[in-house]
């Protein structure tokens, strides 16, 4: 009787962690992999995809950003007032940006960084608007991540002022 109890209660623990699998499966993808081939945090290889083809793939918010330079309302933004422990990823595919480690609070609106990942980020002048500003694009996919400005605190004294939208942020203890 005792050996029907185990084997009853061990197939009931399989089965609850055949129920669980699949749901936590579906939150991974509905994070941004859905839909994205181009998604990768691992192949930091050069994109050439035009902005049709991101246009089919992309939220409308994060192609306005992304791919139109547009900006996040200040204060508005998920990673704004956000500390946790962890990375910073291209939210269009997937390429490495920042770490929390670099993050500052900052009061400009913004979620705002001291230092970003060199092999993951490039820069362009940028003169719309009437301002001399320095663009940053991610590398791999060239698209529009915020600004840089030299009003930033130590030990770089640069401020890389990015939209929340173009950041996806995976926390440390989520990582294997
Ligand atoms: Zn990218």
């Amino acid at each position: 009787m005792k050996t029907i109890l185990i084997i009853l209660m061990s197939i009931s623990l399989q089965m609850c962690s055949q129920v669980n699998k699949p749901e936590k499966e579906k939150q991974m993808e509905n994070i941004t992999t859905k839909n994205n081939p181009y998604y990768s945090r691992t192949d930091r290889s050069k994109l050439t995809v035009s902005n049709e083809e991101w246009k089919k793939i992309l939220s409308p918010d994060l192609y306005a950003i992304a791919r139109e330079a547009a900006t996040e309302r200040p204060f508005t933004g998920k990673y704004n007032q956000f500390d946790e422990l962890g990375e910073y990823y291209c939210a269009v595919c997937g390429n490495h940006l920042f770490r929390s480690d670099s993050k500052f609070s900052s009061t400009c609106g913004w979620p705002s960084f001291f230092e970003a990942d060199k092999e993951g980020t490039a820069y362009k002048r940028d003169s719309s608007h009437g301002m001399e500003r320095i663009e940053v694009l991610c590398k791999r996919c060239d698209s529009h991540l915020g600004h840089v400005f030299n009003d930033g605190p130590p030990p770089t004294g640069i401020r890389y002022c990015m939209n929340s939208v173009s950041l996806e942020f995976v926390g440390d203890s989520e990582k294997k």
